[in-house]
């Protein structure tokens, strides 16, 4: 039978690209996801970034109870009470500065559409610049700002997009004495460029605050403060997507409470839902008092759904009950510390860099030429998965192959041992 399903799913789903299991997959609860074998695997992705709070926390599937016990879904002209509150919440106790107004959608997607939107309307601007290994969803407008293999193949691209190199100190593009010199010596270069050719009309600058799928990218504090000022000088605004930065799992509330950095518009969207499709844009009150006089618009069918609002409320409640900004940092130094003792054992791992529990762990052939490692990773990924160990290496032939290990930030020391040591099995396999 469970056989026949797995055969059906060949048969009747659409592929829609990345890695995929050879198993279906039935139930996950806290760290633990497991398939119809019945076998389990420590889930050291949190999903899709998304289970910060552990897969299916009680207060989760209350939150759920409770919006089947109220309502799921109004007329959008129709504001939820809870979705009040949530905006207060979110104003009140999570943001800087003074992001004091927000939209709750679905997806991370939505949410860049809504934040590039949201800064062409108020500047009357079209132009954008984003990071070069960024990703900011896959529609229309998102993935015209995210990383350019994703575009390829579907039509004539979205005009006004210019890429800055993202910061990467393991592969600078300009080699600096330091990080932050070279960081700031490549920004400086990428602002001149887009300066000869904008036509004068930016609307934004888009970016993570820290570059995730690109490769676990932790840019210098000095950068983000430059970009700041970037935004500032030309009139545009700057957009922070705190998709998985959001919320503790750096060991700060926000990417920008880490970077000192306040933005003109910030997207929430993977951590808001612990798994549930929740999204929100938050931006000052100037800025959507001018928008709205505009007549800015974006009534999706599920824009201020009270199911999605119970469910965020939920989830910043138990980061805050948990302490798990806080916890991220204590969790995340360990799981640093486990994997720097395997550096010392493997040439292969080239670098760890990451903050909190968004840690990246860089594979190469050796320390010295530093050529990426991808069959290594490749073949290491798949052995860990074969012991009980879920994990994603993002691969960017012309960067680098590097795990993105971000368990729930609910994860035990003992969950960590049992990873560290099957990843540990599995490399020592994989270079035998
Ligand atoms: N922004 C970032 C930083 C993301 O990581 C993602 C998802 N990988 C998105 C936006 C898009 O979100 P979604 O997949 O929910 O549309």
């Amino acid at each position: 039978m469970k056989e026949d399903l797995y055969n059906l799913a060949q048969e009747h789903l659409v592929r829609y690209g990345g890695d995929v299991f050879p198993t279906l997959f039935t139930s996950a609860k806290g760290t633990i996801v497991k398939d119809s074998q019945g076998r389990e695997y420590l889930d050291f992705t949190s999903g899709q970034m998304c289970a910060t709070i552990g897969h299916n926390h009680p207060a989760i599937v209350d939150a759920v109870h409770r919006a089947g016990e109220k309502a799921f879904h109004f007329f959008s002209g129709m504001i939820p009470e809870v979705v009040a509150e949530l905006a207060q919440t979110l104003a009140r106790d999570w943001l800087p500065g003074d992001l004091k107004r927000s939209i709750f959608i679905n997806t991370g997607s939505e949410a860049s559409e809504v934040a590039l939107r949201m800064a062409k309307m108020y500047t009357g601007g079209f132009e954008i610049l984003a990071l070069g290994g960024s990703w900011h969803g896959i529609t229309g407008g998102a993935s015209a700002v995210s990383m350019a293999s994703d575009r390829k193949g579907y039509g004539v691209p979205v005009s006004g997009i210019y890429v800055i190199p993202e910061p990467n100190a393991y592969r600078p593009y300009i080699d600096k004495a330091t990080e932050e010199e070279a960081a700031l010596a490549n920004l400086d270069l990428a602002l001149k460029m887009f300066d000869m050719q904008s036509t004068g009309r930016g609307a934004a600058i888009i970016v993570e605050p820290v570059v995730s799928a690109g490769g676990v990218l932790v840019p210098p504090k000095a950068f983000m403060q430059a970009l700041r000022k970037a935004a500032d000088d030309r009139g545009m605004l700057l957009i922070f997507d705190e998709a998985q930065t959001a919320f503790g799992r750096i060991g700060t509330r926000t990417g920008a409470e880490y970077f000192g950095v306040v933005p003109d518009i910030m997207t929430m969207s993977k951590t808001l839902g612990g798994g549930l499709p929740v999204a929100a844009v938050s931006t000052t009150a100037k800025i959507e008092d001018d928008i709205h006089s505009k007549k800015f618009a974006f009534y999706t069918s599920h824009v201020s759904d009270p199911l999605a609002a119970e469910v965020g409320l939920a989830v910043l409640n138990v980061i805050q009950r948990e302490s798990l900004v806080a916890r991220a940092n204590v969790m995340g130094t360990y799981l640093r510390g486990r994997l720097e003792e395997l550096q010392q054992r493997y040439e292969a791992i080239g670098d760890i860099r990451g903050l909190g529990l968004l840690l990246g762990v860089e594979l190469v052939t050796d320390r010295t030429s530093r050529t990426p490692a991808h069959q290594l990773g490749a073949l290491t990924t798949q052995k860990c998965f074969e012991r009980g160990l879920s994990m994603n290496i993002r691969r960017r032939p012309e960067r680098g192959s590097v795990w993105r290990i971000a368990p729930p930030l609910t994860v035990s020391t003992e969950e960590i041992d049992r990873a560290v040591d099957i990843l540990d099995r599995s490399l020592r396999d994989s270079l035998d």
